[in-house]
C-alpha cells in the first residue's frame, strides 16, 4: 500500500544562525509544536543562497551540545567543524558531517577557509537527530561520510542515483552507524526518472527537495525547498523527477521518550538540562579555542 501523504510544508521564513547559515526551520517550528519526525527532532534547512567572497569565515563560534547528533548536509559550498573531542573535517558537495555530541561537546561550523574567500553558491541541511535516554551519555564520535563511502544504488536507463547515507536503500546499505534505526538518502533523478521504495510504515517519514520537482505517488507535486511528510500508514513511496533532481529522505523509529528541549541541549528531563548547563560552566564539556 502506498504511504499517505499527510502534508507539504513550504519553507518558513528564513534566520540566520550566526553570520554564515540563512536557514528555514522545517521542524520543530518556533514553538516547538512538530516533534513528529522523531528521532529526527531538529531541521534547519539553508536553501541556495550566494555569499559574497570574504576573508572571513562565516559561521557559528564555540558552543556545546549534549544529547543527540548533529547531522550537516553539504549541498553546494564547504562546511567546516571542530570539535573539543579532537575531530574536525570538510565537507563539500552531496557529503555529510555526522558529529554525535551525546555526552557532550563544544564544537564551531563555519564556511572552508578557501569556500569563504571565493564566494558562490552555498546551500545546506543540518539536522538533530535524538538519542534514545540510554545513550545520551555515551562518548561524543565524528563520522565524516564522503560521496564514495555511501551506499550506491544506480538506476537503470541513465535515471539518476541514489546515495545512501544511512539505513538500506534495496538492499544497499549507508555509511553511518546510527544508534536506532533509520534511512537517510539523497536521490540525485535525472528529469523523467521515476523510482519506488518501501520504508516501513511505523518509521516516521518525510522529503525535503533540494534541487528540481518531483511527483510524489502520482499524486502531490513538491516543488524546490519544500518539505513533504507523510502519514503512519502505507510502505510504499514513488518518486517522479518533473526536472532533474535533488531530494532528501529521511525516515526513522520513533523514540518514544519524554523531550525536554532547550538551547542547544536536547534531553528527557529539566534537571538534565540544568546538569548540562552546570557541567558547560565548570568544563566538563572540554576546552575548544574560538
Ligand atoms: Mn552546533
Amino acid at each position: 500500500m502506498k504511504k499517505q501523504i499527510e502534508k507539504v510544508l513550504s519553507p518558513p521564513p528564513p534566520h540566520m544562525v550566526g553570520d554564515g547559515f540563512r536557514v528555514h526551520n522545517f521542524f520543530p517550528g518556533p514553538y516547538g509544536e512538530m516533534t513528529r519526525m522523531s528521532p529526527f527532532f531538529m531541521m534547519d534547512y539553508g536553501a541556495k543562497i550566494e555569499f559574497p567572497a570574504s576573508e572571513h569565515q562565516r559561521g557559528v563560534g564555540v558552543h556545546p551540545h549534549r544529547g543527540f547528533e548533529t547531522v550537516t548536509i553539504a549541498y553546494a559550498g564547504k562546511v567546516a567543524h571542530h570539535d573539543s573531542a579532537g575531530n574536525s573535517g570538510i565537507i563539500g558537495e552531496g557529503e555529510v558531517q555526522w558529529m554525535t555530541a551525546a555526552s557532550g561537546i563544544l564544537h564551531k561550523e563555519y564556511h572552508e577557509k578557501e569556500f569563504a574567500r571565493k564566494g558562490g553558491a552555498f546551500q545546506m541541511v543540518q539536522l538533530w537527530v535524538n538519542l534514545p535516554a540510554k545513550d545520551k551519555m555515551s562518548k561524543p564520535k565524528y563520522q565524516g561520510i564522503s560521496v564514495d563511502q555511501m551506499g550506491k544504488y544506480i538506476l537503470p536507463d541513465n535515471g539518476g542515483r541514489v546515495d545512501v547515507i544511512a539505513g538500506e536503500f534495496k538492499g544497499v546499505k549507508g555509511a553511518a552507524s546510527t544508534f536506532t534505526p533509520m534511512h537517510v538518502y539523497n536521490l540525485y533523478l535525472n528529469k523523467g526518472a521515476k523510482i519506488s521504495f518501501e520504508l516501513p510504515e511505523n518509521f516516521n517519514t518525510g522529503l525535503l527537495v533540494a534541487e528540481g520537482e518531483i511527483k510524489v505517488n502520482d499524486e502531490k507535486n513538491v516543488p524546490l525547498d519544500h518539505f513533504l511528510l507523510f502519514k503512519n500508514s502505507g510502505t510504499e513511496i514513488t518518486v517522479e523527477a518533473l526536472s532533474d533532481v535533488k531530494v532528501l529522505v529521511l525516515s526513522g523509529e520513533p523514540i518514544n521518550e519524554p523531550i525536554v528541549a532547550y538551547g542547544p541541549f536536547l534531553m528527557n528531563t529539566k534537571e538534565e538540562i540544568i546538569q548540562a548547563y552546570d557541567d558547560v560552566n565548570s568544563g566538563k564539556f572540554g576546552v575548544l579555542e574560538d
